[in-house]
């Protein structure tokens, strides 16, 4: 029997560095929210068989949206920190039917840009030590003291921008995840988990347009990216 393939989109953050009146994953994009774009783009990969969204204690927004009554997303409570909004998410799903041994892609909700396309690489590139989408870095690097002066150029052969999805096998992940924590050791995606227990994720190249939008400015460069791709 072949292995299923979930996705968790941690959507529980507050995005403060997009000065709005809500959190960013609830501001409008188009006719839609951010999140909305988001969840829908990884409905459409069929492949997927239930998204698991953990959500702030206190969010008013996730049910009013259309998408929240979608029988394949699931809410749960989100954590003070992405890794434990991803770990509660990880556990919906085992608690919800899915095993250890399936596939999860974790995806930001802040990324609504994600293409099928990237979707199926990624998927196609599955490994027990996991895999991720990422762009390869373009422009010469530079490395700055605290005041911003140049100390050095960094070399960026082979360097890379981490993007999600991020995908393994629910357990293993699960496992990574609680190492760190065990460990003291901080949790940045899922990737770095993996790499602390000495697994090496694959990295695939993804399309650039899949940004996580951050800042005000982000929001203009999503809505162009979003009328354009597929
Ligand atoms: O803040 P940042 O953009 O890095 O967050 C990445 C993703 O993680 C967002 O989708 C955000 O909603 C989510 N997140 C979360 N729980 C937190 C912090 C961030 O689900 N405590």
């Amino acid at each position: 029997m072949t292995n299923k393939l979930f996705a968790v989109v941690p959507a529980a953050g507050i995005g403060s560095r997009m000065q709005a009146d809500r959190p960013k994953q609830y501001l409008d994009l188009g006719e839609q929210t951010i999140l909305e774009h988001t969840l829908q783009r990884l409905l459409s990969f069929s492949l997927i068989e239930r998204i698991a969204v953990p959500v702030a204690a206190h969010d008013d927004y996730f049910d009013s949206l259309p998408i929240a009554k979608h029988a394949s997303i699931q809410t749960c409570m989100g954590g003070s920190e992405r890794f434990e909004s991803v770990l509660n998410g990880l556990n919906q799903l085992l608690k919800s039917g899915a095993q250890e041994q399936d596939w999860v892609m974790v995806h930001d909700a802040a990324r609504p840009c994600i293409t099928q396309a990237d979707l199926q690489n990624l998927y196609d590139a599955r490994s027990e030590q996991g895999s991720i989408l990422g762009v390869q870095v373009r422009d010469t690097m530079k490395r700055t003291d605290d005041n911003a002066f140049v100390l050095s150029t960094v070399e960026r052969e082979n360097l890379w921008h981490a993007l999600t999805p991020q995908l393994a096998p629910i357990g293993v992940l699960k496992t990574c995840i609680d190492q760190c924590v065990e460990k003291g050791k901080s949790v940045t995606d899922e990737a770095s988990a993996l790499e602390f227990c000495g697994l090496q994720p694959k990295m695939v190249a993804g399309h650039p347009s899949n940004i996580k939008v951050t800042r005000p400015d982000d929001l203009v460069m999503a809505q162009a990216f979003i009328k354009e791709i597929q």
